[in-house]
């Protein structure tokens, strides 16, 4: 598990004004926090700059208090769960939880994956959907076992970008509550994209709220809901 702390972080694409604009937040460790804002006020782009796919203009981001700012994303330790789940069809539950270890060859023998993954499988739940296909599974089960991917490394944090925004509204709403029950029952860090306000409010500890790149607010979502 980490803090993760960003420190005057600036992204510039081009001459522009910039996308994130010397934002500063501490995540403690374990903690949910939600990045809430209207389309094109830098939340992809501050999700992407923590998990190491954009390079930082300028600013620091300590993971567990060391500077990561050079890290490749490989040796930052986070996991990103996406939108679309990205599972691969023709591969069973099993196998999909397996993959990211399957990446890394000769790290882990056989019975080490096996061990690995039907832990994981316990924690989400899955194990007696372990043979089957994501095309047979419900969503919130394929939101686990895009979830199981990051387990399975037994990653630092999570990050999570705008998961749920394809889904339609019952989906979501199911999917919402298991999002927030696994995180809470693992309590590892995790780092929520949305510009969904229901979302916002429900799943987080805390809600950061950002408009044209700046940081407005960092709020609980009861002080958010109490003001005037
Ligand atoms: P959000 O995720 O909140 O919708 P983004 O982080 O995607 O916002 O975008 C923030 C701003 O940066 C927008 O003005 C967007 O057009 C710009 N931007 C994002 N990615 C790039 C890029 N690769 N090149 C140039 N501008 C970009
Ligand atoms: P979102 O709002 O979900 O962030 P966007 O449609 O803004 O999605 O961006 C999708 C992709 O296009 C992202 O990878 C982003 O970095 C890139 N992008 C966004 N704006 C620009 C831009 N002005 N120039 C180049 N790439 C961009």
């Amino acid at each position: 598990m980490a803090s993760i702390t960003l420190k005057n972080l600036v992204k510039k694409y081009g001459d522009g004004f910039p996308a994130v604009n010397d934002v500063s937040l501490d995540i403690a460790d374990g903690e949910f926090i939600i990045l809430v804002g209207p389309s094109g006020c830098g939340k992809s782009t501050l999700l992407r700059m923590i998990v190491g796919l954009e390079d930082i203009t300028s600013g620091d981001l300590l993971i567990n208090g060391e500077r990561v700012n050079d890290k490749a994303p490989r040796d930052r330790n986070l996991a990103m769960v996406f939108q679309n789940y990205a599972l691969y069809p023709h591969l069973t539950v099993f196998e999909n939880i397996a993959f990211p270890l399957r990446l890394n060859k000769g790290k882990y023998s056989d019975d080490q994956v096996r061990k690995l993954v039907h832990e994981a499988a316990d924690t989400l739940e899955l194990t007696e959907h372990l043979d089957r296909k994501p095309g047979n599974l419900s969503g919130g089960q394929r939101q686990r076992v895009a979830m199981g991917r990051a387990i399975v490394r037994q990653a630092d944090a999570f990050l999570f970008d705008e998961p749920l925004s394809n889904l339609d509204a019952k989906l979501r709403g199911q999917m919402r509550s298991e999002i927030s029950q696994m995180q809470r029952r693992l309590g590892v860090t995790s780092v929520y994209v949305t510009h969904d306000q229901t979302e916002a409010m429900t799943l987080g500890d805390r809600v950061a709220v950002l408009k044209k790149g700046i940081l407005q607010q960092v709020a609980s979502p009861r002080e958010l809901y109490e003001q005037p």
